[in-house]
């Protein structure tokens, strides 16, 4: 992604001209990820969302037909539960989210929302239906203002300041000379991991999608910052169908149900309190491993705070 990032704000120009409102720029990064481009079959309906529960039916998936990276995989995500998927780097998991959104579709299995299969629904709507925060935030050429506006472009201002505020960014952008007008992106104000973190999760509050992708959401920030914004996650995730793909164990403890995914096939599940009791579960080794670091972290600011 990083080596494309200067065409693809080109690209987004061009995209925001022809598909306008249609779906958000990360979603776009991953549409141009795709090979052969799933169609909307001739037929597809748009997707209604009842309650919004996510089933994934022993799918099967591979990029590469010599190389499977999902060999049947089967969860729930009920209404309004959060699933999370935690497993070593990859192992499958941003792929997940990318199969929900039907970037690509499944050699095998089904992947349904409400009972729909994924493949019977028209993408527009099915995106219409999802909100994703993702792990690199790319924002538009364009002001603060628009940047969280594209999560519902008739939103009014009040709306989009009330979507910052819930952020917890309101205060920042206020104290910037122009507010929300201030320019951002590659040829505006350089906003931090954590800021861009924020705006998306603004742009989200502003969508209020019956289902929600964190992939990995906080993954570009440091201990303090995740924290934060960890409760601005909570937030939006309340009572809305949430599937969360984290590194860091930390944001996954209060999950409904976590899935340890390892090459491509579900090698634990349960609550915290159940994987951790797993002996040597991998689970339990990524939870010890991560404390440790967490603890260092915290000795080294210690320390530095003392100098
Ligand atoms: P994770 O999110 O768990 O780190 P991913 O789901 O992104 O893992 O990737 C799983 C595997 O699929 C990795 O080995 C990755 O290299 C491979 N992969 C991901 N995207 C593609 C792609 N577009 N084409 C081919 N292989 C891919
Ligand atoms: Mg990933």
């Amino acid at each position: 992604l990083m080596q494309l990032s200067v065409p693809l704000n080109f690209i987004g120009f061009i995209y925001r001209e022809i598909r306008q409102g249609l779906t958000d720029i990360e979603q776009m990064f991953d549409l141009l990820d795709v090979e052969a481009e799933v169609t909307d079959r001739p037929d597809a309906q748009p997707l209604a969302i009842a309650d919004g529960a996510i089933r994934f039916e022993d799918v099967q998936f591979a990029y590469d037909p010599d190389r499977p990276i999902l060999k049947g995989i089967s969860f729930d995500v009920p209404a309004g539960k959060t699933v999370a998927i935690v497993g070593p780097s990859g192992a499958g998991k941003s792929t997940i989210s990318r199969l929900l959104f039907r970037f690509y579709d499944v050699q095998d299995g089904a992947v349904t929302i409400d009972g729909q299969d994924v493949r019977a629904v028209t993408q527009e709507s099915l995106r219409a239906a999802i909100g994703m925060v993702p792990q690199d935030t790319v924002l538009f050429n364009d002001t603060i203002a628009y940047n969280i506006r594209y999560g519902r472009p008739d939103a009014t201002d009040e709306e989009v300041e009330k979507a910052a505020e819930m952020a917890q960014i309101g205060p920042f952008i206020e104290g910037l000379p122009q507010g929300f007008r201030t320019m951002v992106g590659e040829r505006g104000l350089k906003l931090s991991g954590g800021e861009k973190q924020r705006v998306a999760i603004a742009r989200t509050i502003l969508k209020a999608p019956p289902i929600l992708i964190l992939d990995e959401a906080t993954s570009a920030l440091d201990t303090a910052t995740e924290q934060e914004i960890q409760s601005s996650l909570d937030l939006v995730s309340r009572g809305r169908t949430t599937l969360v793909i984290a590194h860091r164990l930390s944001t996954v403890i209060g999950a409904d149900e976590i899935i340890v995914l390892r090459d491509g096939q579900i090698a634990e599940r349960g609550r915290h309190a159940d994987l951790l009791g797993i002996p040597d579960g991998l689970y339990a080794q990524m939870w010890a491993r991560q404390s440790e670091a967490i603890e260092a972290e915290a000795r080294l600011r210690a320390a530095r705070e003392a100098d």
